[in-house]
């Protein structure tokens, strides 16, 4: 459902990314991992076009990401993407965060959005927030917002940058526990997280990333008992 092909990137002379070949079936699990700097946000923001590449050839869904704005379009409302910063509306209660994308986008009408939207608070288990505003919840319960608020627009791809690095640690597993009921459900997923316990419960495949290229990809149970790469062994000994 996602290809890249061959995907190069700059920043001005600097190459972020460099021959880059990635796959993800519909249904996969794809967790994303490697240090700082390494291009894991880059290239999956070069998925929903949020960087454009600048070599190669990415293909959503079907459709193959260039210059036409339609196309762009079409393959943002396939894929819902959650940050490392909520990024919520503080002016808009959660109901309204969650029912804005669907009245605007989708052109639902308010009553329908807003029973959407109380289905997916329900699916992130805070139902009781939903006329609370955003600086009112913690960062946890936010973090799980933006994830429902996602879901709204209902997406065929879920793609997470590092979406619990910003929190506290006893809000990490809230959060967590919503992706991997997410995953449970049968969405297509690619994470760039170092939360390798949350790896080791749901990805199919372990991608890591070094200094713009994809040096190894692996199923986890290999990848983190067995890492090929000398550069990959000596990242999991820090981190785990
Ligand atoms: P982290 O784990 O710190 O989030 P990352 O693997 O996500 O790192 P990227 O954010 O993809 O890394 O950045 C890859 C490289 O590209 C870095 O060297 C970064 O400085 C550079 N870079 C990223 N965005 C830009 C930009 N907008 N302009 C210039 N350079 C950038
Ligand atoms: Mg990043």
């Amino acid at each position: 459902i996602i290809e890249l092909c061959h995907v190069d990137k700059y920043f001005g002379p600097f190459q972020a990314l460099t021959d880059i070949n990635f796959a993800v079936r519909q249904g996969e699990r794809v967790v994303v991992c490697g240090p700082s700097g390494s291009g894991k946000s880059t290239m999956i923001r070069c998925i929903n076009r949020l960087e454009e590449h600048d070599a190669g050839t990415i293909t959503v869904d079907g459709i193959l990401l260039g210059d036409d704005t339609k196309d762009i379009r079409a393959v943002r409302q396939d894929v819902g993407m959650v940050f490392q910063q909520f990024n919520l509306f503080p002016h808009l209660t959660v109901l309204e965060n969650l029912t804005i994308g669907p009245i605007r986008v989708r052109k639902m009408d308010k009553a329908a959005a807003e029973a959407l939207g109380r289905k997916y608070l329900d699916r992130v288990h805070i139902p009781e927030q939903a006329d609370k505003f955003p600086s009112q919840l913690s960062g946890g319960q936010q973090q799980r917002v933006a994830i429902a608020r996602s879901l709204c627009m209902e997406p065929k791809i879920m793609l997470f940058d590092e979406p619990t690095s910003a929190l506290d640690p006893e809000m990490i597993s809230e959060v967590l526990e919503a992706m991997v009921e997410l995953a449970n459900s049968g969405m297509t997923m690619v994470c760039v997280t170092h939360e390798m316990g949350f790896a080791r419960r749901v990805a199919d495949k372990m991608v890591f990333m070094e200094a713009g290229r994809i040096v190894e990809t692996a199923p986890p149970g290999e990848f983190f008992t067995a890492p090929k790469s000398d550069r990959a062994r000596m990242f999991l000994d820090q981190i785990l």
